[in-house]
């Protein structure tokens, strides 16, 4: 459920059949967001809301309405430019290095620009898009390493510098950006 509200934009009201009284946190996309037991009506949570306006200003990183939806379109540009990249260079490198994946996903929450799973699935932040061209493969070459090494060992850094002999050093530029948009 969305509640709209004047000072804080959209609220996102989340009923949960566990919840006995009303926290309030922040979503990733920067919106304000309640969670409230499951008979709540919209009409007690927005009382809910008055009632605490407050300390949810002092207390809680709420983006500005207007920052909101900028995010919101940053993302989904930012979502189309990689779904029209980053599973086409993610296969280009396995091809080119005999590596087997079995999916690419691509992933926009979290501090991560990458991951790779033990059933072989490769996640991709969309962030990426952000980032210059060698470091975005850096970190395919990255993640398609560890599909033989599910560590950061020896073995596996030595694995990822066959691939990109610059490595060590596109690892620390990488630092420079930040995943979350
Ligand atoms: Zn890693």
């Amino acid at each position: 459920m969305i509640l709209k509200d004047d000072e804080f934009g959209e609220v996102i009201v989340r009923k949960s059949p566990l919840a006995h009284g009303v926290r309030f946190s922040v979503s990733t996309s920067g919106r304000l967001a309640m969670s409230v037991p499951k008979y709540t009506s919209l009409f007690l949570a927005k009382r809910f809301l008055n009632s605490n306006r407050k300390v949810i200003r002092e207390k809680l990183p709420v983006k500005d309405p207007r920052e909101q939806k900028s995010r919101d379109y940053q993302k989904k540009l930012l979502m189309k430019q990689a779904k029209a990249y980053l599973p086409y260079r993610l296969e280009y490198f396995a091809k080119l290095y005999g590596y087997k994946y079995s999916k690419c996903r691509l992933s926009h929450a979290g501090t991560r620009w990458g991951s790779c799973s033990s059933n072989q699935t490769i996640s991709l932040n969309i962030g990426l898009m952000k980032v210059p061209e060698i470091l975005r493969d850096y970190v395919i070459l990255h993640e398609l390493a560890h599909l033989h090494h599910m560590d950061h060992s020896k073995a596996f850094w030595q694995e990822v510098g066959e691939h990109d002999h610059n490595y060590k050093m596109h690892e620390k530029k990488l630092k420079m950006f930040n995943p979350g948009l």
